[in-house]
C-alpha cells in the first residue's frame, strides 16, 4: 500500500469517491501533473481547474482552456476571484470619509489618523468600481500592486477561489486530492516539500512531480504527444501572468519587444490604480525602493541596461528571475 493509501486509509470512510483535481495553469509543470494524473487514474477520477487572474497570455487562455481540452479530451473548469463584497465596502468607508468624518478616531488609548482627506476620498470614490478583472480589481482595492516582498496576487487570485472549488466538490461528497506541479528545484521553498500531506477534511496534497526536472516535464509532453505552451518557444520562462511580478531582465525585455500591448496595458493599469489609491502611495507595477524612476515603462527600460547597470539601479525588485516564492504550485 502506497503513502497516500495508507494516508486515506486511516482518514476517510471506504464509499466515498476520490478525486484528483490538477490546477493547471497553462504551464508546462502543471500540464505534465495533468498527463500523470490521467495516465494513473484516467479522466473519470479527475477534475482539472483553471484560475483566471485577467492578467494572463491569450495564448495562455488558448493553450489551457482550448487546446488541453481538446489535445487530452477533458473539461477544464475556470474560477475567477471576485471582488464585488469588498468594492461595496471599501466604497463605503470612503463614502463616510468624503461626507466629512471626523479625520481621526480613537480606539482604546490610541489615536488614529485617516490617512484619507474628505477630497481625496470623494475624488477616490468617483473611480473606484469593480471591472471585473480580478488581478486589476485586487490592486484597485489594495491600493497598490503586489511584489515579491508581498505576493499577494497568488493567494487571492489563485489559492483562494481554488480552494473554494475543491470545498465545493467535499461538500459534495467527494475526497480531494490536490495534484500540484510543483519541482523541488524550482525554489528554497519548494525544495522540503513532503509529497504528499493529508490536510482532513476530505483533503490532501499531492505532488507528483517533485523529484522532477525540468527536462523530465518536457519529455512527459512528447512521450504523451502533447505540445508545450508555445509562449516557451518566444522566450518566456514562465508562463503565468504577463507579465509576472517575479519576472527577470531577459523575460521582460522579450515581453516588451514581443508583446509591447501587454506593457501598454500595465501602464494604463498602474495609472488607473494611481488614481485610486492614496496620493502618498504610488502604485506601480514593479517596485522601487525610493520615489523615483519606478513602473513598468522604466522597468523595461532597466531591463536593457546591462547587469549593474546603474540609471535604474532603485528598481531593486526586478533582478534576475526566480520562481515564484510561493511554495503552492500555483504560479510558474
Ligand atoms: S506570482 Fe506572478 S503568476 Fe502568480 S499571481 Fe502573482 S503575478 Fe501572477
Amino acid at each position: 500500500m502506497s503513502e497516500s493509501q495508507q494516508l486515506w486509509a486511516h482518514a476517510t470512510p471506504g464509499s466515498v469517491v476520490k478525486l484528483h483535481v490538477v490546477s493547471l495553469s497553462g504551464g508546462k509543470d502543471s500540464t505534465a501533473t495533468a498527463l500523470m494524473a490521467i495516465e494513473l487514474h484516467g479522466r473519470e477520477a479527475c477534475r482539472f481547474v483553471f484560475a483566471d487572474t485577467g492578467n494572463e497570455h491569450e495564448a495562455t487562455y488558448a493553450y489551457a482552456l482550448e487546446y488541453l481540452p481538446q489535445a487530452l479530451d477533458i473539461t477544464v473548469d475556470v474560477v475567477k476571484a471576485d471582488f464585488s463584497e469588498e468594492f461595496a465596502t471599501k466604497r463605503a468607508n470612503l463614502a463616510r470619509i468624503a461626507a466629512g468624518e471626523p479625520e481621526s478616531a480613537v480606539y482604546g488609548k490610541r489615536k488614529f489618523q485617516y490617512a484619507w482627506t474628505p477630497t481625496a476620498a470623494a475624488h477616490a470614490l468617483g473611480l473606484l468600481h469593480p471591472t471585473g478583472n480580478p488581478f486589476l480589481d485586487l490592486c484597485m482595492l489594495k491600493g497598490g500592486f503586489p511584489s515579491r516582498r508581498r505576493q499577494f496576487c497568488t493567494e487571492h487570485l489563485k489559492r483562494n477561489p481554488l480552494t473554494e472549488f475543491q470545498l465545493g466538490l467535499v461538500e459534495m461528497g467527494h475526497q480531494v486530492e490536490s495534484w500540484q506541479g510543483v519541482r523541488a528545484d524550482e525554489s528554497e521553498a519548494r525544495r522540503w516539500l513532503p509529497q504528499y500531506e493529508l490536510l482532513g477534511g476530505g483533503m490532501a496534497i499531492y505532488r507528483p512531480i517533485l523529484r522532477w526536472n525540468v527536462g523530465d516535464v518536457f519529455e512527459a509532453h512528447r512521450a504523451a504527444g502533447i505540445l508545450p505552451n508555445p509562449l516557451y518557444r518566444q522566450g518566456m520562462s514562465r508562463v503565468g501572468c504577463m507579465p509576472c511580478i517575479n519576472c527577470g531582465k531577459a523575460e521582460l525585455t522579450a515581453i516588451a519587444r514581443r508583446f509591447p500591448e501587454h506593457i501598454e496595458r500595465i501602464g494604463e493599469w498602474e495609472r488607473l490604480v494611481q488614481s485610486v489609491c492614496r496620493p502618498e502611495s504610488p502604485a506601480t507595477f514593479f517596485h522601487s525602493q525610493k520615489n523615483g524612476a519606478a513602473g513598468v515603462t522604466a522597468a523595461v527600460q532597466w531591463a536593457r541596461t546591462s547587469r549593474g547597470g546603474r540609471q535604474f539601479s532603485l528598481l531593486t525588485d526586478l533582478d534576475e528571475p526566480t520562481a515564484c516564492s510561493s511554495a503552492y504550485g500555483l504560479c510558474e
